[in-house]
């Protein structure tokens, strides 16, 4: 199955520039069917970042955080071609599959959102951190890309912090708003995340075109004031426009992907 996918009315130059095959009428403006407690981020081409909903409200991020992995260690592992055995379980922390994702590389572990894989190389990378830089500049250098996330919620310090699965998106340490992420990740020195999730995270849906493929990072996440209910997070982008969506409730790969299909209205083609 192919994918065809279509921002409509995100400004005049999205139907013709973004999208030559669209029409060249201009487009309906960009109103996205929210439900209730949904929160969009739009970042266009220009650096507008529009938004829709409750998009600045904050919430634990869930594996978006691996977003901010791969921002600070993707390139190294990406070089290392690291993998990962996911049984489910290791020592006292456990993946959010119970049964285990089995054996991952960088790619499998970010679509498949493998928590324990990132845990892994996080703490293999601290480890190297220590010995090529020294504590004191791999905390700098861990607090540069994982600040906006974490509020005041790292105790302020010199060394860098045992790592955990709050780290790589369970629990409410990392925390973000659709337009926070948004912002982020339409930040000009995200080039090269921004290229990296595309080669990670392409061919979800079978093989799409350059020109209209979107990548897509899905999360869940707890609601702290809900220990029962799960939210979910997608953010992805199609090379041009950046979003990013928050559900109330919901799991990532699920709801999350079908209702950012609905809402940015990416449609199958046959
Ligand atoms: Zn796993």
């Amino acid at each position: 199955m192919r994918c065809k996918a279509t921002v409509l009315g995100l400004g005049m130059a999205f139907s013709t520039a973004v999208f030559p095959q669209a029409p060249a009428a201009p487009a309906a403006e960009f109103v996205p069917q929210l439900l209730p407690g949904e929160g969009l981020a739009v970042a266009t081409p220009d650096g507008e970042v529009r938004l829709f909903g409750e998009a600045k409200k904050e919430t634990p991020m869930g594996s978006l955080a691996k977003l901010a992995w791969l921002r600070l260690e993707g390139e190294d592992w990406l070089a290392m071609d690291v993998s990962y055995r996911c049984s489910g379980h290791d020592g006292t922390d456990k993946c959010w599959l119970a049964q285990g994702h089995g054996k991952v590389n960088l790619a499998k572990a970010t679509q498949d959102s493998c928590n324990l894989a990132y845990l892994s190389w996080a703490r293999a990378a601290a480890e190297r951190w220590k010995k090529d830089i020294g504590e004191d500049a791999a905390r700098v250098r861990l607090e540069d890309v994982f600040n906006p996330f974490l509020g005041n919620r790292l105790a302020p310090g010199e060394k860098v912090p045992s790592f955990t699965l709050a780290w790589v998106g369970d629990g409410d340490l990392l925390r973000t708003s659709p337009e926070a992420m948004a912002r982020w990740l339409a930040d000009p020195g995200q080039e090269q995340l921004l290229s990296m999730c595309q080669r990670l995270l392409l061919g979800f849906f079978g093989t799409f075109k350059p020109t209209t493929s979107w990548w897509m990072k899905t999360g869940t996440a707890c609601v702290p004031s809900d220990p029962s209910i799960t939210s979910a997070w997608v953010a992805g982008s199609n090379g041009q426009v950046i979003a990013v969506l928050h559900l109330p409730k919901g799991r990532g790969k699920v709801e999350g992907l079908a209702r950012f299909r609905a809402v940015m209205g990416i449609q199958d083609k046959p």
